[in-house]
């Protein structure tokens, strides 16, 4: 049976643990979208992009999906949320909680990484309230980072790091109305307390 870790900080009916937030990124999703670090990841996959978020027992912003929300729906340029990792269905509940207040407020979409694959956020042991998830997720991005499998193929790598990971669209709406598609490509932001953070994916010396 999987273990699914406990991310400090994370309470179901309080607090999400976030490690980062960046506003208008165009490069994790389809359009203009704030894109959410999750604190914490257990899947300790080679060369992963993001290993500064894998510590489950760090703190970096404790925030409620309340505030969360308010914050995404404050920038009238996003189209929507992409959650990253981190892997967050470690926190399952309190984002579902998030994309469910952006969508009612502002028909805003949410796009989804994640290191299970599909078949085990709907198997017989998924993290905890997955299917709270799942339910407002309209792009999911499955599966581990698989460094030998690394892609930056156009069309077969759109918004993965790896060929192995799949792109599920939840809902046929969101699919239908995103047809043009560009290659992979990274960002780079600079934060006002001037830390630099990495995006995205392609890009031959991006790792
Ligand atoms: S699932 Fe994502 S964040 Fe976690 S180790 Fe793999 S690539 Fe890194």
């Amino acid at each position: 049976m999987a273990d699914h870790p406990k991310v400090t900080g994370y309470n179901e009916l309080g607090k999400l643990n976030i490690h980062a937030y960046l506003e208008e990124s165009k490069v994790n999703g389809p359009g203009i979208r704030a894109l959410v670090f999750t604190q914490g990841c257990h899947h300790g996959c080679k060369n992963c992009q993001n290993p500064e978020t894998w510590d489950l027992g760090k703190i970096g912003e404790l925030i409620s999906p309340d505030d969360l929300a308010k914050k995404i729906l404050s920038n009238n340029n996003h189209e929507g949320v992409t959650y990253s990792g981190g892997e967050p269905f470690l926190q399952a509940k309190g984002l579902a909680e998030v994309s469910k207040i952006i969508r009612e407020e502002k028909g805003l979409t949410t796009v989804c990484y994640s290191g299970y694959m599909y078949e085990e956020l709907t198997g017989k042991n998924p993290p905890p309230c997955a299917d709270f998830l799942l339910e407002q997720i309209d792009l999911l991005i499955d599966g581990r980072y698989v460094d030998s499998l690394k892609t930056n193929e156009f069309g077969a790598g759109l918004y993965r790091g790896s060929s192995n990971q799949k792109l599920w669209w939840l809902k046929p709406d969101f699919a239908k109305a995103q047809k043009n598609f560009d290659a992979n490509k990274c960002e780079i932001h600079i934060k006002p307390n001037g830390e630099i953070i990495f995006t995205g994916f392609g890009g031959p010396t991006f790792n």
